[in-house]
């Protein structure tokens, strides 16, 4: 499903589809298309952040009086899905898409004058600490401390799953700064140097092989009260806020046809009525549902309406279905696929098949995490009983 698009939108798509010709250059095409985990590798997103940046592109949500595009919605939709149908990688969205709305809206100037040019030309690389061991769905219940102590809190605790701090050079964390009240209130948000004394990141090697995720420590962190965004013990107003656009999206059915595309040739010479076959034609139906959804959701957006649980109900079928395509792909490719043939491949070592084959065994793995990361599949149910279902 197309949305309905004007003479001026045509125009504009038709000036992204050329900025694509003449700079998404080869090499960071196949490092995309070689790309197995959620993010793609650091260094090819900020190539290709860079690049847009240069043409005052990087700030694709952002209001122009921050360095951004000042895009309409539609715009937006366009420059993603042209940008996925090139094989572009996505941008990654920690500090562009999670963080800078947050600095926007609760930052200071300084906060604002300090953090957001730097975000935008990928100087500054975040990750997010949210999530602690026990503190995941409940996440309110989270426990790392800061204690005031003059002009600084003392930091200590634990995130878990940290995507790229291996990378980071900053974090932005829930802390509690009131243990004595209840759980949602006591908690503030802050800014925080990854190379502060104290600081330890240890890799978590998920079973795909793969190192995205970490455990970060905090023990004695000094951190500068003024890195605080937004009131004390009022961070749990500025973390819901930070989340509704950490789903986002709303282009990922354009991606799932690219998957689907890939999936076909893999299929091409199973008869037509092979079990393989028929579920493709299953799962074509569903992106089509979804691609319509995500048109209708858009449109909303467009005319200033709130998509409420939509996103939710998008999340779920996203994950869904990008699961169930690398299911299918690596049931395609059979013993092609074994994650042994996926570890010689992360070695630099030739593997059996083709480089197609030598991705599927850690597509798959990695994407069985797309329906827990952003809000599990339960919790989003539960937000859709709540809201849809008034149960
Ligand atoms: C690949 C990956 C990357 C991540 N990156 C980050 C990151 O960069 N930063 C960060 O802060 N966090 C990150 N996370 C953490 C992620 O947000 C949490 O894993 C997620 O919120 C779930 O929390 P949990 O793992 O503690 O599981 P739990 O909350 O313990 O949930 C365990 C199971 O119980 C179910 N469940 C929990 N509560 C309910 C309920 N009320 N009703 C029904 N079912 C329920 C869940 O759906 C799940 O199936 C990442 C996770 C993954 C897998």
């Amino acid at each position: 499903m197309e949305l309905e698009l004007t003479e001026e939108e045509l125009a504009f798509r038709d000036e992204v589809r050329q900025l694509l010709i003449e700079e998404l250059t080869d090499e960071i095409k196949a490092a995309t298309a070689k790309t197995t985990t959620v993010f793609a590798d650091k260094d090819v997103a900020i190539a290709w952040q860079q690049i847009l940046h240069k043409r005052g592109w990087a700030g694709v949500s952002w209001p122009k009086e921050f360095g951004g595009t000042g895009w309409s919605s539609n715009q937006r939709y366009i420059f993603n899905q042209e940008c996925i149908k090139a094989g572009a990688p996505g941008m990654i969205p920690l500090g562009l898409r999670m963080l800078a709305p947050v600095i926007f809206r609760y930052g200071t100037k300084e906060q604002q004058d300090y953090y957001l040019p730097k975000i935008l030309s990928g100087e500054h690389y975040w990750c997010q600490g949210y999530s602690e061991p026990g503190s995941g769905s409940d996440l309110a219940s989270l426990k790392t401390k800061a204690e005031k102590d003059g002009d600084d809190y003392i930091v200590n605790g634990t995130k878990i799953w940290t995507t790229h701090a291996q990378f980071s050079d900053h974090i932005f964390c829930l802390v509690r700064t009131d243990p004595d009240s209840k759980p949602q209130i006591g908690i503030s948000f802050l800014l925080i140097e990854m190379d502060t004394p104290g600081i330890t990141v240890e890799p978590i090697i998920t079973m795909a092989g793969d190192h995205e995720v970490n455990q970060v420590f905090f023990d004695n962190v000094r951190v500068p009260v003024t890195n605080r965004v937004g009131p004390e013990n009022e961070g749990w107003s500025v973390a819901k806020y930070l989340l509704e656009f950490e789903r986002g999206g709303g282009t990922a059915a354009t991606g799932l046809q690219l998957g689907m595309q890939e999936l076909k040739l893999l299929l091409d010479e199973l008869p037509e009525e092979h079990e393989l076959r028929k579920r493709t034609m299953a799962i074509d139906i569903e992106i089509a549902a979804l691609s319509q959804m995500e048109t209708d959701l858009q449109t909303r957006v467009a005319n200033g309406m709130n998509i409420g649980s939509g996103s939710s109900l998008m999340k779920n079928m996203v994950s869904g279905l990008g699961q169930l395509i690398s299911t299918t792909r690596l049931e395609a490719i059979g013993y092609y696929g074994l994650p042994h043939n996926n570890l010689l491949w992360f070695q630099g070592e030739d593997g059996v098949g083709t480089e197609e084959t030598q991705t599927a065994a850690a597509t798959y793995m990695n994407n069985r995490a797309s329906s827990v990361f952003g809000g599990s599949k339960e919790v989003q149910k539960n937000i859709i009983a709540k809201t849809v279902l008034g149960l």
